[in-house]
């Protein structure tokens, strides 16, 4: 293995990220270094590339490292690492997926369970990429697994581009949707078709969900959702309106609104018309809407009289990476995880990808290190 690895550094909004090398870190005691075989550009990345996310408020100090969800293999085992979090014997070279995030176990948070909202599970991100361990974002040739760390071995039958989607996207949707407790024969409706959407719609129809509508605004993403299992798309091309977009989910229900509505788009401006098309006793997933400042106005008596509850998903627990990884296994050849990711870029072209995705044609693109 090389001494040094590339990282691409983010500086400011819609700047030129920097590639810089940094020396590849030797692990602690409990962590790892992966050897990233691909990165995804996730909706919360191009927040950042867009300047949506203030990271002065955040507190993250720049050059900052960018990119969470990927995967890639085994460069080096620090003392008391030597298997995967199942057990399974692990070496350098093999192939894992692993969660970007480290809940301590041991706060009031962790204890109740609560892992995925850990106060202190990003706490690597809040220094810059010029420290040591260096690779804290998956946009980059290593990435540093610290202590408390999950990760699973998978299984050669799957490729790197099915795997990549998995450790953010596919275990987001699955933490979210058992955590509404989607129960079979509900309905389900996707307000937004991207990489988390089109995941959202295969494991919904996994549960038994009776119908899953889906809202977007471009051809290749509705094709594919439809691909992913989604009953019926809604264009916004066509349903211009918030209250258009809500009948038409309505006139597919029996007038009822869907049991589970999820919130994939970012924007606080859908939150209205998502709680509208939720059913009485109905669920309300929030994961997109991650700009810290964004406000939005909705009644809040809507809520109240149709009894909706309202659950934000930042991150997921461990078993729902492992079950991900178990979907992925059992879905393979019937659900096409092999469109999720549209286009591939070397890392050195991270800007140009980055510019591309924003412009909404690429479902997801994914930057190859080394290439
Ligand atoms: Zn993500
Ligand atoms: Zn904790």
């Amino acid at each position: 293995m090389a001494d040094t690895g590339i990282a691409a550094t983010y500086h400011a909004p819609q700047t030129p990220f920097e590639l810089r090398e940094y020396p590849v870190p030797d692990p602690q005691a409990g962590a790892a270094v992966i050897n990233i075989s691909i990165a995804n550009i996730c909706g919360s990345d191009l927040h950042y590339w867009r300047g949506d996310i203030d990271i002065k408020k955040m507190g993250r100090p720049t050059p900052m490292a960018l990119g969470h969800e990927g995967t890639g293999t085994i460069a080096r085992l620090g003392s008391g690492v030597s298997t995967d979090t199942l057990g399974n014997k692990l070496a350098e070279g093999d192939r894992v997926v692993f969660q970007y995030f480290y809940p301590c176990m041991q706060c009031p948070t962790c204890l109740k369970g609560h892992t995925y909202a850990c106060p202190v599970r990003q706490a690597d991100r809040a220094t810059s990429s010029d420290e040591w361990p260096h690779f804290k974002g998956t946009f980059a040739e290593y990435y540093y697994l610290q202590p408390n760390h999950a990760m699973f071995k998978v299984p050669d039958s799957l490729t790197d581009d099915e795997v990549a989607g998995i450790n953010c996207a596919l275990s987001q949707v699955i933490s979210g949707l058992d955590r509404a407790d989607l129960a079979f024969g509900e309905t389900v409706t996707i307000q937004g078709a991207g990489g988390l959407g089109v995941y959202a719609a295969g494991v919904a129809k996994m549960r038994g969900a009776s119908r899953v509508i889906a809202i977007d605004g471009v051809d290749e993403r509705l094709e594919l959702i439809k691909d992913f299992g989604a009953d019926d798309v809604i264009d916004i091309r066509e349903y211009e309106t918030p209250e258009s977009r809500v009948n038409a989910v309505r006139d597919l229900t029996n007038g009822l609104g869907t049991d589970v509505t999820l919130e994939l788009v970012g924007h606080p401006g859908v939150v209205r018309e998502g709680l509208d098309m939720t059913a009485q006793g109905g669920r309300y997933l929030e994961i997109g809407n991650i700009n810290v400042g964004w406000d939005t106005q909705f009644d809040p008596s809507v809520i109240v009289f149709k009894s909706i509850s309202m659950i934000g998903i930042a991150h997921y627990r461990a078993e729902d990476l492992k079950n991900a990884l178990d979907f992925l296994i059992e879905s393979k050849g019937r659900l096409p995880f092999d469109r999720v990711l549209s286009h591939q870029f070397p890392l050195s072209k991270i800007d140009e990808a980055m510019e591309q995705q924003n412009a909404g044609h690429i479902t997801r693109a994914a930057l190859i290190p080394g290439s």
